[in-house]
């Protein structure tokens, strides 16, 4: 049966035989849920505020059970969520979010209640890893490994994906919190992070950017010198990742990565920065295909969620 599925033979036939996946991007702020085969296949899609995880995974279980009669059985499911969480299968507090300063949040077990709902493979990650791999999949990252997925929007979070899957060791990656090189006597805007003050979030996320200059990036203008110093901060940690990881593609999302100037400005200080050390045409020549802007658009999130479901059938 899945073979003929799988060699359905014509377009629309093998649409409506696709698997189809059910996709949680659950965000600090809202949780949007998607049931679908793929990016140009989502059949259905909601999203509502984050409340309690009772009652917010409440409302992604009532939302799948309610398309499901409409669209056919789910395969798997797969949750990309704010961090920080247990992506580890072997683990006793996997898919459970890890203590956060997030009312509410601290240890709640995300996996369980969908596993019993559903008794399906969910598939669970942070929101970047499954951004980095939606990207892979099907966005700018097709074609290159490693890829590198950042945001920098509230906070600053990076997904990895190496030798094709997506990196995890002790939890996942934490890029937002490296340390940078803090000119104090340029910036002496202490920084935001709660545990480091001026890593690279608490120097460089949104609100760093509001508090430091007393209003939201959003309406700061082009010309202001926030953009400047921005692109200092984003290019010395882009230059570290990419010295540390080798990345074949750099990819930013968030909303102040949104900014149509900063991009250029960012490449620019990379290659100042790296100083022709890292003997890539993709650094010193084609940087603007190598420094992009997600492939998939906002849609890297939910997308990412989706992936992270189609990637826990393949994993078995
Ligand atoms: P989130 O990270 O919450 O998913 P965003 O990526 O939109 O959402 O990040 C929101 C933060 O980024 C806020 O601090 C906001 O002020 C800032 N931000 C959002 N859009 C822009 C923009 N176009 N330019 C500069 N800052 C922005
Ligand atoms: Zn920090």
């Amino acid at each position: 049966f899945t073979i003929s599925i799988k060699q359905a033979p014509c377009g629309v036939e093998s649409k409506c035989m696709a698997a189809l996946f059910g996709g949680i991007e659950g965000g600090g702020t809202k949780f949007v849920c998607a049931l679908g085969s793929g990016p140009d296949d989502i059949r259905a899609e909601t999203r509502f505020p984050t409340t309690t995880p009772e009652e917010t995974l409440g409302k992604a279980i009532a939302f799948f059970r309610e398309q499901q009669a409409l669209h056919g059985m789910l395969s798997a499911i797969g949750v990309a969520s704010f961090g920080p969480l247990d992506p580890n299968p072997v683990s006793v507090t996997f898919g459970h979010i890890l203590p956060t300063p997030k009312p509410g949040w601290a240890n709640a077990d995300i996996v369980r209640p969908l596993q019993e709902a559903f008794a399906l493979p969910v598939g669970f990650d942070t929101d970047v890893n499954g951004a980095a791999l939606a990207e892979s999949r099907w966005g700018a990252g097709q074609g290159c490994d490693p890829v590198v997925y950042l945001t920098i929007g509230t906070g600053i979070g990076g997904g990895v994906l190496v030798n094709g899957r997506l990196l995890h060791g002790l939890l996942h990656p934490e890029m937002g919190h490296i340390p940078l090189p803090h000119d104090l006597e340029r910036d002496p805007f202490p920084g935001v992070c709660p545990f480091h003050l001026d890593c690279f979030e608490g120097l460089a996320a949104g609100p760093a950017l509001e508090k430091r200059w007393g209003q939201r990036g959003e309406t700061l203008p082009p010309d202001h010198p926030a953009w400047d110093l921005e692109a200092h901060y984003i290019a010395l940690a882009l230059s570290s990742f990419i010295v540390t990881l080798s990345p074949q593609i750099i990819i930013l999302g968030g909303g102040v990565a949104q900014q149509a100037h900063m991009l250029p400005l960012i490449r620019q200080k990379v290659q100042q920065q790296l100083s022709g050390y890292v003997q890539s045409p993709y650094v010193n020549e084609w940087i603007d295909q190598y420094i992009v802007l997600p492939g998939l658009g906002q849609r890297a999130g939910v997308l990412g969620a989706l992936a992270l479901a189609q990637q826990a059938t393949e994993q078995g």
